[in-house]
């Protein structure tokens, strides 16, 4: 038997292993604490849409939890990015760098703000960002001018950088911050799957201005739909909140907006789910550091190279990561682990690729084309039963 049809033969006996029989899905949320408590509590309060307590309750869960001063829940992961850009100060027609390797939502916030992606390579081993791909860039295409930074032949502003932890891998944040404060680049990380996830004492989020993140039914943890803004500086954070709360100006009974705004504010029933589930994160990271180690031990003995965290940092163990050796490989491995019930999935197809991008200013991006032919996620739930029993 060849080496890849028994890689793939392993990898569904085990994903039944830890999962059972029947379909298994790549991730999905886990409903096991005071969710149904909450929410009851949510409807008999009659405070079920944008104005309640859960909303306050769950963004100081965050900001505990993450170690900032601020968070600032929002509908989705998406429109959090995209207040985070306008409040760090990106316009229209300025550019922003970020990686082809990340989920559309990366590309549609920094469009929605009216700017310009910029995709810069990522690194094998993190999956995220490159700091030397991104130096190199700037080297070659930009300059700095009263302390911001532009583009030397679109002479567009280059005014932030969105790098993304890939499947909650960190990615060498502490680098890329250096690189862009040196060059007069504001920093934004992408946190939307890496909650949980540390470089040194760090959480994700705070090596720059703000941080975001993501509460999708396929995330780490769910509010159905959800998203977070969090950050140490208080101006950020209540501009943050005005936009989301349609540019409201705070008043008893009058209406006066003083911006155009959005309402992006997140529903208190959401909030209420944030919350119960908040209680369950360190056990759910406790067990999904488990699962992890059971792949890991899978696939050592393979040719197949699974994706750990660097040296200094801790991932969430969001979604399992395997490198296969050829494309033809994981189409094989994708094939036949789906067609068994065991999902798994590839790469996203490279956003410097789709219609809406493909015109965008790229540097380098041979790490990207070649871990699209090779990254593949394997189930990575929370099992059943595993759960403390309230
Ligand atoms: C999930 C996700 C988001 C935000 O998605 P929403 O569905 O809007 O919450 C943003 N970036 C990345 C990389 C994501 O995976």
């Amino acid at each position: 038997m060849k080496n890849i049809d028994r890689l793939i033969m392993e990898t569904i006996s085990e994903a039944k292993g830890i999962y059972g029989d029947g379909f298994i899905p790549l991730h999905r949320p886990i409903f096991e604490g005071n969710e149904r408590k909450y929410l009851v509590e949510c409807i008999d309060s009659n405070f079920v849409s944008s104005v309640g307590i859960k909303v306050e309750e769950f963004e100081s869960q965050i900001a505990e939890f993450t170690k900032t001063k601020y968070a600032v829940a929002t509908v989705n992961g998406t429109s959090a990015l995209h207040v985070a850009l306008e409040v760090i100060g990106v316009v229209r027609d300025d550019e922003v760098l970020t990686q082809a390797v990340t989920f559309i939502a990366t590309c549609n916030a920094l469009s929605y703000a009216g700017a310009y992606p910029v995709f810069v390579d990522v690194d094998k081993d993190t999956l995220g960002m490159s700091p030397k791909a991104l130096e190199i860039f700037l080297q070659a295409n930009a300059e700095k001018r009263n302390g911001a930074c532009y583009n030397k032949s679109t002479k567009r502003r280059i005014s932030a950088c969105v790098p993304m932890h890939t499947f909650g891998f960190p990615c060498q944040i502490e680098e890329i911050a250096n690189i862009c404060s040196e060059w007069g680049i504001a920093l934004i990380e992408d946190c939307a799957e890496s909650l949980g996830s540390y470089c040194g004492k760090s959480h994700t989020g705070t090596f720059g201005q703000l941080g975001i993140l993501s509460f999708n039914g396929n995330k780490l943890i769910t509010t159905g739909g959800g998203g977070m803004i969090f950050t140490d500086r208080e101006e950020l954070a209540k501009r943050a909140k005005h936009k989301t709360t349609t540019s409201k100006i705070p008043h008893p009974y009058k209406f006066v907006h003083d911006e155009i705004g959005y309402n992006y504010r997140m529903p208190n029933l959401n909030a209420a789910l944030g919350c119960a589930q908040m209680e369950r994160l360190p056990e759910i990271l406790n067990i999904k550091r488990d699962v992890a180690v059971q792949w890991k031990k899978l696939y050592d003995g393979h040719s197949a190279n699974i994706v750990v965290p660097g040296a200094n940092s801790i991932a969430n163990n969001w979604l399992n990561t395997i490198i296969l050796d050829s494309k033809s490989d994981r189409d094989n491995f994708l094939e036949k682990t789906n067609a068994n019930g065991v999902m798994t999935r590839p790469l996203w197809t490279l956003m410097s690729k789709l219609d809406m991008f493909k015109n965008c200013l790229c540097g380098d991006l041979t790490n990207s084309l070649w871990l699209e032919d090779r990254v593949v996620n394997v189930p990575s739930s929370v099992p059943d039963g595993k759960l403390k029993k309230f």
